[in-house]
């Protein structure tokens, strides 16, 4: 199923998404869910049931304004170098364990707000990312059961300062300004995705600049689970996300890097497309 969080003027609210329209889950007897109740099979059967019952009213899917599923993680620990063909554009070995660093919760931005560029770097890449959202507290999980834990997955666009990277010889900063992970536009449970074998593409400005799937993955979403979940206890709302495709901007002969004025569209089969605008930071307008 897809779960949308979205806003139609009013307070934030959860609905789910079928054949174009968008059926808001306030009304269903469990009330509206938290990120623990769409890891829960039996409150998603309850929305399946209620689906096929004509239980739930319905609106276009295409007049709300959509939101990022989680707007404040509790954290998100990001996989790097963990495509092969990203690996490969980079002449690096591939890992031998995931490699992960952290984002800052608070970079989250909503499907078509700004990426905000700020004045302080020159060198803004994308990077999309399949995103997993967890919906149960998950420690030392094995790969075999992580799905349990998953309440779905979404989109996140990994914005990255690479001068900041580098320089820096470490990544939260430059993974880390606001507005730097664009995230949604949907939460999507794996009855209906297997996150293992979708597609993921990036366009600029219409181009496409990364193409490629999560067969690419050097550690699938159930062994980054494992693996994360054995160092960190890992709580509803947390975010995984999993690392890019080859493609990324810093890499191309010229760099190929965001400017203000450019429109990122991140795309993952059965997800959606995540769109945003970026914009130079205020004061440097
Ligand atoms: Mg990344």
């Amino acid at each position: 199923m897809k779960f949308v969080r979205y806003t139609t003027d009013a307070s934030p609210q959860w609905g789910v998404e079928h054949d174009s329209k968008l059926h808001p889950l306030s009304g269903l007897p469990d009330g509206p869910p938290d990120l623990s109740d769409l890891a829960n099979p039996s409150y998603r059967a309850a929305v399946r049931r209620a689906l096929q019952d004509g239980a739930l009213p319905s609106r276009a899917a295409d007049d709300v304004r959509r939101l990022a599923p989680v707007p404040q993680p509790g954290q998100i620990v990001c996989v790097g170098l963990n495509y092969h063909d990203h690996a490969e554009e980079q002449d690096e070995e591939v890992p031998d364990r995931p490699l992960l660093f952290a984002k800052s919760p608070s970079a989250v931005t909503n499907p078509d707000d700004p990426i905000v560029h700020p004045a302080a770097t020159d060198e803004v890449d994308y990077e999309v990312e399949l995103g997993i959202v967890i919906g149960r507290t998950a420690r030392n999980v094995d790969a075999a059961n992580a799905r349990e834990y998953v309440a779905g997955y979404t989109i996140v666009n990994d914005v990255s300062a690479r001068d900041a990277q580098f320089d820096d010889g470490q990544f939260f900063r430059g993974k880390s300004y606001d507005t730097f992970a664009p995230m949604g536009p949907a939460l999507v449970t794996d009855d209906s995705v297997d996150p293992n074998t979708v597609d993921v593409e990036l366009r600029v400005n219409g181009e496409v600049k990364q193409s490629s799937s999560t067969k690419e993955f050097i550690f699938d979403v159930d062994e980054v689970v494992e693996y994360i979940s054995g160092i960190t206890t890992l709580r509803p709302g947390d975010v995984i996300s999993t690392g890019t495709p080859g493609g990324v901007g810093i890499f191309q002969d010229p760099p190929d890097l965001l400017e203000p004025g450019d429109t990122v569209e991140a795309e993952v089969e059965g997800i959606g497309v995540l769109e945003n605008p970026v914009v130079a930071a205020e004061g440097d307008r």
